[in-house]
């Protein structure tokens, strides 16, 4: 163990680990070799977010072999946020580099994002022109991040790409947020700082599959939405404002018309069909109400984030106290 652990590395690389054995030899080596080649000191910290296959065995042979990594262990499975923040916890490097495990985030991009921080940015986000997704993960992450852009006042054309620099003081201002719903590259544009996007490339999943599935997508979207603003809620008055205007101004057509032209009866069904429709906005602003309480509820209860079962430095493992 040559290096000094206790002295701070130029650069972080933290990445979230979930099930993902076929994929981290081959992450390994090429990030081993990007860091090498830069000339400057780093750490990688793999955070283990409760992967139930060989990928822990895997960890622990890497940071057995080489004193660059750490490995942070998850008590079970927090969420790939949740494990940034546990690896955000622990950094100590000066820039704090973060990217995915699969593979899709080229670790040879890393060294544009620390230029751009060299010229003096605090926030580097990388920018996927062309994402190697499915169309059902495409569109809607297009349509959110349009969203998010207006919401939050501050454009950035991918809130989803996790491969991003930042510099530490940025990192530390993250901590101190606490929520538990937190969506991680938004949050950076909440905290101030100078903030830029850099194109990088993307790659199909080297193996396996997304970890994302429906509902685990549809919980991520919902805490970009209504994590950083109560906008959505405020449109909801607004959509039932209008609803009822326009409701108003038809009762009152209809009244006049049978008093003119006699009762309707025609059209049944397609009543039907406006009041499905109505019922089905009714039913999904209701969700998105629940979506909002449940938050509410997570956060009031004030869980933790994540819990750290174990931490490894080298040969040494450093069960965390309760
Ligand atoms: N991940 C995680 N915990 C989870 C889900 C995902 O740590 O609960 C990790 C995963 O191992 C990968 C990264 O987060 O390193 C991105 O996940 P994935 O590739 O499945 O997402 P996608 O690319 O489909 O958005
Ligand atoms: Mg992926």
């Amino acid at each position: 163990m040559s290096e000094k652990t206790t002295d701070r590395p130029d650069i972080s690389v933290i990445i979230p680990v979930f099930n993902e054995e076929q994929n981290l030899p081959r992450l390994y080596e090429r990030l081993t070799r990007v860091m090498s080649g830069l000339g400057k000191s780093y750490e990688t910290i793999f955070v283990d977010d409760g992967s139930r296959d060989g990928s822990v065995a895997m960890l622990t042979e890497f940071a057995h072999g080489d004193a660059h990594v750490v490995v942070i262990q998850l008590a079970r499975n927090f969420g790939q946020h949740a494990a940034i923040f546990a690896g955000f916890e622990k950094a100590l490097g000066h820039v704090v580099v973060t990217l995915d495990a699969d593979l899709q985030n080229p670790p040879e991009e890393i060294p544009k994002l620390l230029a751009k921080i060299d010229e003096g940015f605090d926030v580097v986000g990388g920018w996927r022109e062309q994402r190697k997704d499915s169309y059902l993960r495409t569109i809607p992450s297009y349509l959110v991040n349009k969203f998010t852009s207006r919401m939050l006042g501050c454009s950035m054309r991918d809130y989803g790409c996790m491969l991003r620099a930042y510099r530490r003081v940025i990192v530390q201002r993250m901590c101190r947020y606490r929520e538990i719903a937190s969506f991680i590259p938004a949050l950076a544009t909440a905290v101030g700082g100078k903030i830029v996007e850099v194109k990088v490339d993307h790659a199909e999943r080297h193996a396996g599959d997304s970890k994302y599935g429906l509902v685990k997508l549809l919980k991520l979207n919902y805490d970009l939405v209504t994590g950083f603003s109560m906008f959505p809620l405020q449109l909801l008055s607004i959509i039932g404002f209008v609803m009822a205007f326009l409701g108003t101004g038809f009762g009152a057509f209809l009244a006049v018309r049978r008093l003119i032209v006699g009762p309707e009866v025609e059209g049944v069904f397609t009543l039907f069909a406006i009041l499905f429709f109505f019922v089905g906005t009714l039913y999904m602003a209701m969700g998105l109400l629940g979506e909002y309480v449940g938050r509410i509820y997570m956060e009031v209860r004030g869980r933790p984030r994540f819990i750290v079962a174990r931490v490894l430095r080298g040969d040494t493992a450093v069960e965390e106290q309760a």
